[in-house]
């Protein structure tokens, strides 16, 4: 935690890249970005895809967008794909944090830098990350639940353990929860990873957790609101909905419809507006000249990467407007349709 001195990245050395046979030297001329996705398969990723796309090129730069929907090996390929294809740098958001580390090699093996966006990559060395601070997510998250909820019982619901946020996230809710685990006041009762952050294994998890502790359970933090989701659903059936404390994150359409309905409590907003763009613009750099600026470092297991890290924002009933709608992130009429 805490913001470190900014961290000035070493110039890149010269990252010329030779072009594909046939191709004329002005097709060139344009900066081209390779961006290799986990998936597209939920709502936030469909928003990175427009978003960062955009923003690289209204920098003048190009960008081809590979996505694998889950799938580790399809990842790896695609990611080979980009690279043979002579893209001057290669943005990964990795489905599996350890098993896109032969990635990075492979790249800077060609001469291509490595930027992580949202993930990190695992024991790879990484150019640079961007992303949002997924430890304050947790915080963020767990300090409007303990407020709320300042005794009792605790249920986690985790996100994929092969996701390095999915750490981070955790690693923020125990900052604050831990004081009050330790002084006695709450109990987790219930502390699952979701595989592949998804919610059909989320629900098996909370409904689990309804069981192991006859619906006696006080509050829900889920690490995103796909899994939130779920939890609303198995309360739901038990009568529990709108009862039970629920924060997730994303600001996805549902989660900001159930937090205006009374059905889950907070979710964390990410504008993945400015994510795209410090990202495009980061790409861009380091594809370039080089030089870019980061606020932190995070280790990797191998490296401490150069991190640029932005601030995510809390949101509940009371902040939806000012925040998510006022952001055009979602329509007052879609977040308000079922109230
Ligand atoms: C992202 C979340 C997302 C989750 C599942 C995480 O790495 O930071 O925004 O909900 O993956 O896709």
């Amino acid at each position: 935690g805490g913001s470190g001195a900014a961290y000035q990245v070493e110039p890149a050395a010269s990252l010329a890249v030779e072009a594909a046979g046939g191709e004329s030297p002005t097709a060139r001329d344009k900066v081209k970005i390779g961006f290799s996705m986990d998936t597209l398969l939920e709502e936030r990723w469909l928003k990175d895809r427009e978003l960062f796309k955009a923003a690289v090129e209204a920098l003048g730069a190009e960008v081809d967008i590979m996505a694998a929907n889950g799938d580790d090996a399809l990842q790896i390929a695609q990611a080979e794909t980009l690279i043979s294809r002579g893209i001057d740098l290669l943005v990964i958001v990795p489905h599996n944090a350890e098993a896109m580390a032969s990635i990075v090699q492979k790249a800077h093996l060609a001469g291509i830098k490595v930027l992580a966006y949202d993930r990190l990559v695992r024991n790879a060395n990484v150019d640079m990350y961007v992303s949002f601070d997924n430890e304050q997510v947790g915080e963020l998250q767990a300090k409007a639940i303990t407020k709320l909820v300042p005794r009792g019982k605790y249920v986690y619901i985790g996100g994929a353990d092969t996701d390095n946020n999915a750490h981070l996230l955790k690693k923020g809710v125990f900052n604050v929860l831990q004081p009050l685990i330790d002084s006695g006041d709450i109990t987790i009762v219930y502390d699952q990873w979701t595989k592949n952050w998804e919610p059909a294994n989320a629900l098996e998890n909370i409904q689990a957790a309804l069981e192991a502790n006859d619906n006696d359970i006080d509050a829900v933090i889920a690490a995103n609101d796909a899994t939130a989701d779920a939890v609303i659903e198995a309360l739901a059936a038990q009568g529990l909905a709108g009862k039970v404390p629920v924060a997730g994150q994303d600001a996805d359409l549902k989660a900001a419809q159930r937090i205006v309905e009374g059905t889950q409590t907070l979710t964390v907003y990410k504008p993945i507006q400015s994510l795209a763009q410090a990202a495009a613009e980061l790409a861009v750099k380091l594809a370039t000249d080089g030089a870019v600026t980061a606020n932190r470092t995070i280790s990797n297991g191998k490296a401490r990467v150069p991190s640029l890290l932005l601030a995510p924002i809390a949101v509940d009933r009371t902040s939806i407007d000012e925040t998510v709608i006022a952001d055009g992130f979602h329509s007052r009429e879609d977040v308000y349709q079922n109230v």
